[in-house]
């Protein structure tokens, strides 16, 4: 294998990337985003997500046999459903808690034409104040950045990548499209982490890459598909684009404060992973620099530094 296929296999194969075999898709998203605030009944997540009976049977469905959800009778003759999250499904609830956090502060105010409300605010009740959620090492219970997190010594990806020149192929990453058919007032969280190839991405630019020909060889993704997620990236503001280069033109794709924003997210998604699909390969261990230790991800509550769970947090919905 060539150190760039290996590359491709590690990215492919983390824990961020296999989350989303089982979280599957942005419906999926926001189903469990709907359980979390307590919604059970088929017709209820129909109406909040305004998702099409097939899609969100099919969806359920998938969430039943991954084990995230468990279908059971309410009512006597045994006849109406209701789906709760079992433990596995609880597991999440710390990633959608910061997602819900970079919802508040990035995402586009609700337009009512898009999924159902956010809550506008948490309230962590075992403190008393409102949730801030604060994403910390578990070893050492420091918050951290992208900056504080490495691959092990002598196994440094994000320098390989940065060093590796663009090859001799004359590929052109045109101009953003200015937003084309995507209706950006609808991009949300769970667009970008539902989206596979925009998911992978964004672990590729956590791992350093940033030139086309980078995403191209780390994810042997066809070009027309990398050039419209990558426009997709920069319209949205995740990335931005920058040239190098002018004669012939090249540009490089950093992340924004809000692309590096979305690191904790996809963090906590990959030690959710890790801790409910032990049979997985685990990818790279990755290192908490200041501390030393390999990284694992917890939620806390920013007032009282505990625990929250789904239990112990009050939901103020919007009208
Ligand atoms: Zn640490
Ligand atoms: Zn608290």
């Amino acid at each position: 294998m060539t150190v760039m296929q290996q590359y491709t296999q590690r990215i492919v194969n983390t824990p961020m990337a296999r989350g989303l075999d089982v979280i599957g898709d942005r419906w999926t998203l926001l189903i469990l985003r709907d359980a979390f605030v307590g919604r059970c009944r088929f017709e209820d997540f129909r109406r909040y997500i305004g998702i099409s009976k097939a899609t969100l049977s099919r969806r359920l469905e998938a969430l039943i046999s991954e084990d995230v959800m468990v279908k059971r009778a309410y009512n006597k003759a045994g006849n109406r459903y209701e789906y709760k999250l079992t433990a596995k499904g609880q597991g999440m609830f710390a990633s959608s808690l910061l997602a819900w956090q970079w919802e508040s502060e990035w995402g586009t105010a609700s337009d009512g034409s898009s999924p159902a409300p956010l809550p506008q605010q948490l309230l962590h009740r075992d403190c008393g104040h409102d949730l801030a959620p604060l994403v910390v090492c578990q070893y050492c219970q420091q918050g951290f950045s992208i900056e504080d997190v490495r691959l092990p010594a002598g196994d440094n990806m994000v320098d390989q990548l940065g060093d590796m020149q663009s090859v001799g192929q004359q590929r052109r990453v045109r101009a953003s499209s200015g937003g084309g058919e995507q209706d950006l007032s609808l991009v949300h969280i769970s667009d970008l982490i539902g989206d596979r190839w925009t998911l992978l991405l964004l672990i590729a630019a956590f791992f350093g890459a940033k030139r086309y020909d980078s995403f191209a060889k780390t994810l042997n993704i066809a070009s027309n598909i990398l050039t419209a997620r990558l426009n997709l990236l920069v319209d949205v503001e995740v990335f931005e684009r920058s040239d190098y280069q002018l004669n012939p033109p090249r540009s490089e794709y950093l992340l924004t404060t809000k692309g590096r924003s979305l690191y904790p997210i996809v963090m906590s998604l990959r030690q959710w992973v890790i801790d409910w699909l032990p049979e997985e390969e685990q990818g790279a261990e990755l290192i908490h620099q200041p501390c030393g230790q390999p990284l694992k991800v917890a939620v806390h509550c920013g007032h009282c530094g505990e625990k929250p769970n789904i239990k112990s947090i009050s939901f103020v919905s919007p009208q």
